[in-house]
């Protein structure tokens, strides 16, 4: 395999008596869409939140590129290049839709882009060239929501929403963007569009991977190059779906078989 974009070592967490994740070891390459499955409870958010330095492992490690980012605060490692969505959705409901993605800059910029939204006057301005990148990168994920841009992000539908959010994970020029649940909600026009969209923002971005948590098997079965299966905050399988499924761990685990 290529150099992993990201590698996880013996990574784990314990709340109390309970092991959320536990000694989990993966690579993901570049240029790749992997989706995470496994049952409610199974540690797989708080996985995210473990890459993503939300909460500090008890033990094992995070590397990006070969760097070493284990406990980095978050903020440190949105610059470092992960960018994220929640499982439930988090926009400023106020703000225009615009300004939502160039929120997303504020982690690779030094000028403050956040406390430059939220001034008036000359400080406001300044952002003028953000602007036009914020613009390109939501146009290049949905001509509709570009139209939109100046409208507050609150009006939007569930579908414009998540994508906002992945617009928003694109403005970090990230090298992983990770999906918490992003079809949640959606109908199977919306979550078909979304699988477009992904795909779309792939061929655009040499290099970028998806790590993608999912409950849709149908978008599990079509979407990633390769799945991860977590059960009891283990990885207990990873590889192609077709063969991934047929395990007979996961389906005890998943399928419920
Ligand atoms: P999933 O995303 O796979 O549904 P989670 O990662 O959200 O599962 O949760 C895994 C387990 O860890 C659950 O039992 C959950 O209650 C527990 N957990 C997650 N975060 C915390 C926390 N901050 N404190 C205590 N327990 C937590
Ligand atoms: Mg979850």
């Amino acid at each position: 395999m290529t150099e992993p974009l990201l590698s996880l070592r013996g990574l784990g967490i314990r709340f109390g008596g309970l092991v959320a994740v536990d000694d989990v070891n993966l690579d993901l390459p570049p240029s790749h869409i992997t989706c995470v499955i496994g049952p409610n409870g199974a540690g797989k958010s708080t996985l995210f939140n473990l890459i993503t330095g939300i909460y500090k492992p008890s033990a094992g490690t995070v590397a990006l590129d070969g760097e070493d980012i284990t406990g980095l605060p978050a903020h440190q490692v949105a610059a470092k290049g992960i960018a994220r969505t929640f499982q439930s959705s988090r926009l400023f409901e106020d703000l225009p839709i615009l300004d939502n993605v160039m929120i997303g800059m504020h982690a690779r910029t030094r000028t403050g882009v956040l406390t430059a939204l939220l001034t008036p006057g000359r400080a406001r301005r300044e952002l003028a060239g953000c602007a036009e990148e914020a613009g390109r990168i939501l146009k290049s994920l949905s001509e509709a929501l570009f139209a939109r841009r100046y409208e507050p992000a609150g009006i939007l539908p569930q579908a414009d929403r998540r994508r906002l959010e992945i617009a928003r994970a694109l403005a970090s020029k990230p090298k992983l963007i990770l999906l918490d649940e992003p079809s949640s909600g959606m109908d199977d026009r919306d979550t078909a569009d979304l699988m477009a969209d992904i795909r779309r923002v792939m061929a655009e971005n040499p290099g970028l991977s998806f790590l993608i948590i999912e409950h849709d098997m149908r978008l599990v079965a079509e979407l990633p190059q390769d799945v991860v299966v977590i059960d009891y905050g283990k990885k207990i399988a990873h590889g192609k779906f077709a063969d991934v499924r047929l395990l007979p761990r996961v389906q005890q685990a998943y399928l419920g078989q």
